[in-house]
């Protein structure tokens, strides 16, 4: 069974933060800064292709009731949301999860390099997105 079931139920110890009949918060075990969460859904579903619209909705609103807990209760100023959605975005354990990491000034995190669109790139990259 997969680790985040088992911390569901109860198998495996966490240290929970919130929790529903749908979702549960927990403390990451390995914070990137100290109070970095997880939220997730009960039901097994990998990513979010998987979980439907209503229920997403509902994981959402416990990720931003999290994110003012933090704000408010821990003296932060903000925090990033991140999924890693699939294995190559680097999502290691197969149960969808958001991460909630809050930050610190000079906490020397570096989110995405970025590059530059090649001519006429990013012109053939919408005609693809909005094709339904
Ligand atoms: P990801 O790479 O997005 O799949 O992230 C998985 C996250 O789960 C990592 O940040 C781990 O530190 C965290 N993690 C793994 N095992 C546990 C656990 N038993 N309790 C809490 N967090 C965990
Ligand atoms: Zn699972």
């Amino acid at each position: 069974m997969c680790i985040f079931c088992s911390i569901v139920k109860g198998e495996i110890p966490s240290y929970k933060v919130y929790e529903d009949d749908k979702v549960l918060a927990f403390l990451d075990i390995k914070p990137v800064n100290p109070g970095h969460c997880l939220v997730i859904p009960k039901k097994h579903l990998e990513n979010i292709e998987e979980i439907d619209e209503e229920y997403l909705s509902h994981l959402v609103k416990i990720v931003k009731k999290i994110g003012n807990k933090i704000k408010n209760n821990l003296n932060v100023l903000g925090y990033n949301v991140q999924v890693n959605n699939d294995p190559i975005a680097g999502q290691e354990i197969a149960h969808l999860h958001f991460h909630i990491i809050p930050r610190q000034k000079n906490d020397n995190l570096k989110l995405f390099p970025q590059k530059n669109y090649n001519s006429g790139e990013a012109e053939e990259i919408v005609k693809k997105l909005i094709k339904e």
